[in-house]
């Protein structure tokens, strides 16, 4: 066993200073969930802050169950499939698992890594009534054009949007999925950018679906407290909410230095000659706080190989998605079509260290070791 000197990721959520002020309203308010004052409060921030007042937020547990209760309340009722890419985390399948729905899993384009949208339309051709739910996945933080999302949603065929690690992405100067009709779901989770240990957030352009998703993370209650919807408990408590509010303070310098970090990180490709060798990095989509740098390594390489000879320089890699959903024995059986392209990425994709705080000569490291 080699001493790891560059681990993967290195969370680092807000110091408790950051949110001693919320945890003392909360023993004066002796309100401790049910979206209390702090919950009220961060939703208001975020949603002034990052979407300009434009549409809804609802704070939930986890990204997971956000995905569980949109997809749940949005689905078609008579449909049977949820399509999305297999090149996701597996929260994706699960969710529409969850919800009675089969997964069916469609390839990705080679350029971006994200759904394929003439693939997406031929499988609606094919399929037409028997798809509840489209599930795309913003692959790892960047913005995606939502313009055929939007008209799918608009002609009644739901969308859910996977964009757990996105929140703090920038396209185009807005945050992405801003205005964004269907349902658009971030992750609070510890190794994403904006962490706070478990937690999420779910957001619509359409004020009144967040209300119903809102209702549907507490037991499904209307006014007078009988349950009128599938429901779940998936509220966020007022102590993830203190944290998530000092977060949202400390948000953009954490933004910036992931940004920083990915830009170091890019040069450095460039400098050690590693595209000319075959290297790929992430083609992506506006600014983002990333919670990884993403890459392929050459063709002629495997991605378990490079892990294993950066391990044994102390570097420790990931390989998200691989394996993809598909190649996994909870999701094997569900349909899928041609997955050429993610059967590819599945050889190839490296995910490289990054955290706040990482060093120059860390990433020269990180980079150099590639080289060999
Ligand atoms: C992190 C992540 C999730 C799950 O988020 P949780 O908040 O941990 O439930 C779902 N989908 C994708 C793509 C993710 O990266």
């Amino acid at each position: 066993m080699n001493d790891i000197l560059i681990p993967f990721l290195k969370p680092n959520l807000v110091p408790k200073e950051k949110y001693l002020l919320y945890l003392e309203q909360i023993d004066q308010s002796h309100i401790y969930s049910n979206f209390g004052p702090l919950n009220r409060q961060f939703e208001q921030r975020v949603l002034g802050d990052l979407f300009e007042d434009d549409g809804a937020v609802a704070t939930v547990c986890n990204a997971t169950t956000g995905l569980m209760v949109a997809i749940s309340l949005v689905r078609r009722p008579k449909g049977r499939y949820a399509l999305m890419p297999s090149f996701t985390f597996s929260a994706t399948p699960l969710a529409a698992c969850w919800c009675g729905l089969e997964p069916y899993f469609l390839d990705i384009s080679p350029e971006d890594w994200t759904l394929d949208n003439e693939l997406l339309q031929a499988a609606l051709r094919r399929l037409g009534d028997q798809v509840a739910v489209v599930v795309p996945y913003a692959t790892f933080g960047t913005a995606i054009d939502l313009t055929l999302y939007e008209e799918l949603h608009r002609t009644g065929v739901p969308v859910v949007l996977d964009a757990a690690p996105s929140l703090g992405t920038i396209w185009e100067k807005e945050q992405f999925g801003k205005g964004f009709p269907g349902v658009v779901v971030f992750s609070f989770h510890a190794t994403k950018a904006f962490g706070i240990g478990e937690g999420g957030l779910v957001y619509s352009g359409d004020i009144s679906l967040i209300e119903r998703l809102r209702k549907a993370t507490n037991f499904g209650f209307s006014e007078n407290r009988e349950t009128t919807i599938l429901g779940l408990n998936g509220k966020l408590s007022e102590y993830g909410a203190a944290v998530a509010l000092g977060t949202l303070e400390a948000f953009s310098a954490k933004r910036k230095q992931r940004l920083d970090i990915y830009r170091q990180y890019v040069d450095a490709f460039g400098s050690y000659g590693l595209l000319q060798k075959g290297w790929v990095v992430q083609q992506v989509r506006g600014e983002i706080p990333h919670q990884f740098f993403p890459v392929l390594c050459p063709e002629t390489d495997f991605n378990a190989e490079v892990v294993n000879r950066m391990e044994k320089l102390g570097i420790q890699l990931r390989t998200y998605f691989s394996p993809p959903c598909h190649q996994q024995s909870l999701f094997k059986e569900f349909p899928r079509m041609n997955m050429e392209v993610t059967g590819q990425l599945a050889q190839r994709v490296l995910s490289l260290p990054l955290w706040e705080g990482m060093e120059n000569h860390e990433i020269e490291m990180v980079v150099g070791g590639l080289v060999g």
